[in-house]
């Protein structure tokens, strides 16, 4: 496959893409080798100019009434995604939400290998956890800077937040997965992408309240 240039993806073509990804993946299972935008605009209750556009951007361009082969599309997407290059990722805070994401092992075919978590508790120091070692957090700088770690998984609690994200940054790490419910402060040119399970259940429970509306 040949080298594109890279490119910024606008946020919500890369959060269709990824669901495309899913939808795919799910009628390859089924025997299915291509598919048809209008099939596409009819699954996702989406335009169907509008998956055209976004797997324009994603380098693909699918066939006059024949449509899209399904295998390319994925390939393609997996591509662009950045998920055939693994990259290794340390995990820091081994709580619930932590141990959790270090026990999901789609991440892996998803580009995130977590090799390693740290924590404070000396009853998680020294135990494995989904088979990935726990260390201690004083061994998270150096050992990211000796392994060259550029991905960080941030789920302590809030309040420890900053400090360990700080511990990432001066370890070398550049890119913060950040789980804790809290606003991170970080230098030029690390990037920081945080998730908000909170934010997110909130947007559900306003849709169910709306819809709950419409019916009464
Ligand atoms: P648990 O039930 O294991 O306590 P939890 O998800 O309820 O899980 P939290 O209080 O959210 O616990 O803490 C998550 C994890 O972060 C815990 O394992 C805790 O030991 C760890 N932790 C707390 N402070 C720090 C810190 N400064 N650095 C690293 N890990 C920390």
């Amino acid at each position: 496959m040949s080298e594109r240039p890279l490119m910024v993806i606008p946020q919500p073509t890369l959060k269709r893409l990824v669901v495309y990804h899913q939808w795919l993946k799910q009628l390859q299972e089924r025997g299915r080798d291509v598919v048809s935008c209008t099939v596409l605009a009819r699954d996702f209750k989406l335009d169907a100019t509008q998956i055209r556009k976004d797997l324009e951007i994603a380098g693909i361009a699918g066939t006059p009434r024949v449509g899209y082969r399904i295998d390319a599309v994925i390939a393609s997407i997996e591509s662009l995604l950045g998920w055939t290059n693994v990259n290794d990722a340390f995990l820091a805070g081994v709580g619930n939400l932590g141990a959790a994401l270090l026990g999901y092992e789609r991440f892996t075919r998803q580009g995130v290998n977590i090799i390693a978590a740290f924590d404070l508790d000396p009853a998680k120091i020294g135990t494995k956890i989904h088979g990935k070692p726990v260390f201690s957090l004083t061994k998270m700088a150096p050992l990211a800077q000796r392994m060259k770690i550029k991905i960080g998984i941030l789920t302590v609690p809030a309040p420890a937040a900053q400090t360990v994200a700080d511990l990432m940054i001066a370890g070398g790490i550049e890119a913060i997965w950040n789980f804790a419910p809290t606003a991170l402060q970080v230098p030029e040119p690390i990037v920081v992408e945080s998730v908000s399970l909170a934010s997110s259940f909130a947007v559900l429970l306003n849709q169910l309240q709306h819809q709950r509306h419409k019916t009464t």
